[in-house]
């Protein structure tokens, strides 16, 4: 093993970290933690320390660390066939496997699965097939894509557009053309205090309509959402909310595109967001748990009525010129089939539901009436304190007052790993799908510990 030291002097010298402060990193001010190994919801750090990872990585490692029949599966496979294209026709045993048990598990309405690598990909992919229908159906002007602020769908280019956060814009010269934002169904955020949700709901509804009339319907191809938001704040949606925005866009024929990287596979207790909250997507993005991230790789399920148009487009202009060389990559492929077996095998989508609502309960019962907690929320094993200067007038912190991430460094030296959503003083939570009460209550008591310690 190296020393310590020397590869801490390689990583400075040769690493691109993503997201990262990168002259703060070359500076030595970030912390250089390499992680060396995981089991269940915990992972360790070449120290020897041992972390409660209460954000599963990304938010995607959702059966736990460590698990020896995800590690079979790509061990053979590699040794059997580590790799064979897509291309075709072309497949293998795992990938027609994976997409049979992606299908099963999707809404009924859903007809196939394009395999990629990365949710950012598959979003691109999505974009790709939307312009590529409208095009088929005749509408070669209906290419505009409506897309949430706070939403996020990747660092892609059009992805990266579509992203409503402004970290992931300032001066890479996005948003591109096309795309549109809209309010994002973020209650606690309302302009207006007395305001309910039925009333905040109603006024999304009425302000993606303006934006419709704005435009012209005859413009906008599809509108991309998270049934919750994730990256941009952990916000499970107003009431009515989805039942609201999907009648608008049926009567304006706009295509629907869930966005379930964070949400697919079961985060909210249910296999699919869509299905907890009632939405018909046309085409549903899938990344994370696919494999719980033991091998990349992402998905776009397309609905019988997308399928039957790329199908006749097919008839006129030939194969569908869109593919990677890593579409439906046998590895990952493989780690997907052994991932959702095990899914099924352990009960974790219900444990993801029952654990949820356990740690929101918790959660709630240590720190609802805190002086500078404004907002605690969540739907399964996806759950966000929000916290503010006063509650009363719910005023928030200066961001430069830092107090999302001390609160998650404090929490660190607690040995827990929540992580500081990057738009506001939000800590988020979307742990492993095994987690136990046990590991629920040091969450909870260590995150109590740490407010104070941040001088909450
Ligand atoms: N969509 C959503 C909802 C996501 O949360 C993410 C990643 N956090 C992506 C897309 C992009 O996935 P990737 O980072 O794998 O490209």
């Amino acid at each position: 093993m190296l020393k310590n030291d020397q590869l801490e002097q390689w990583d400075r010298d040769n690493f691109f970290h993503p997201s990262t402060h990168l002259a703060e990193f070359a500076r030595g001010n970030l912390p250089q933690r390499v992680i060396t190994g995981g089991s269940g919801c915990h992972i360790e750090d070449r120290e020897g320390n041992r972390l409660l990872d209460a954000f599963a990585g990304l938010y995607c490692v959702n059966v736990g660390y460590g698990r020896q029949e995800i590690a079979e599966a790509i061990a053979d496979q590699a040794r059997e066939l580590a790799y064979y294209h897509a291309y075709v026709g072309h497949g293998t045993e795992a990938s027609i496997t994976l997409a049979k048990m992606v299908l099963d598990r999707a809404p009924d309405h859903m007809s196939k699965v394009y395999f990629g690598q990365s949710g950012s990909d598959a979003n691109e992919t999505n974009i790709k097939l939307v312009w590529y229908y409208n095009n088929i159906v005749g509408r070669p002007e209906k290419k505009k894509i409506i897309s949430r602020w706070r939403g996020y769908h990747g660092s892609g280019l059009m992805t990266g557009s579509l992203t409503g956060l402004e970290a992931f814009q300032k001066k890479f010269d996005l948003p591109l053309d096309r795309v549109i934002h809209t309010d994002a169904p973020y209650y606690f955020r309302r302009e207006t205090l007395d305001q309910t949700e039925e009333q905040f709901t109603a006024q999304c509804v009425a302000s993606l309509e303006a934006l419709i009339e704005q435009e012209g319907a005859d413009t906008i191809a599809a509108f991309i959402g998270e049934p919750a938001l994730g990256t941009g704040g952990l916000v499970p949606p107003p009431a009515g909310y989805w039942p609201a925005i999907q009648a608008v866009l049926d009567r304006h024929d706009i295509l629907l595109i869930a966005d379930e990287v964070v949400t697919g596979f079961g985060r909210l207790g249910t296999m699919f967001g869509s299905e907890h909250y009632g939405l018909k997507p046309d085409i549903i993005t899938i990344a994370k748990g696919l494999t719980s991230a033991y091998a990349p790789l992402s998905g776009s399920i397309v609905s019988d009525k997308v399928w039957a148009v790329l199908e006749q487009g097919t008839d006129e202009n030939g194969p569908i010129g869109h593919g990677w060389t890593y579409s439906a990559h046998p590895i990952g492929a493989a780690a997907g089939v052994a991932n959702l077996k095990l899914i099924d095998d352990l009960n974790l989508v219900q444990n993801a539901g029952e654990m949820g609502a356990y740690l929101k309960r918790t959660l709630t019962e240590a720190l609802g009436d805190h002086a500078h907690v404004g907002d605690i929320r969540g739907e399964g094993l996806l759950c966000a304190v929000e916290f503010v200067q006063d509650r009363d007038s719910r005023t928030f912190f200066d961001a430069g007052d830092k107090v999302g991430p001390t609160v998650a460094a404090k929490l660190l030296d607690e040995g827990v790993i929540g992580r500081a959503m990057p738009q506001g003083d939000i800590i988020g939570f979307a742990p492993p799908f095994c987690l136990t009460k046990d590991e629920a209550d040091e969450v909870v008591g260590k995150l109590v510990k740490a407010v104070a310690a941040a001088g909450l």
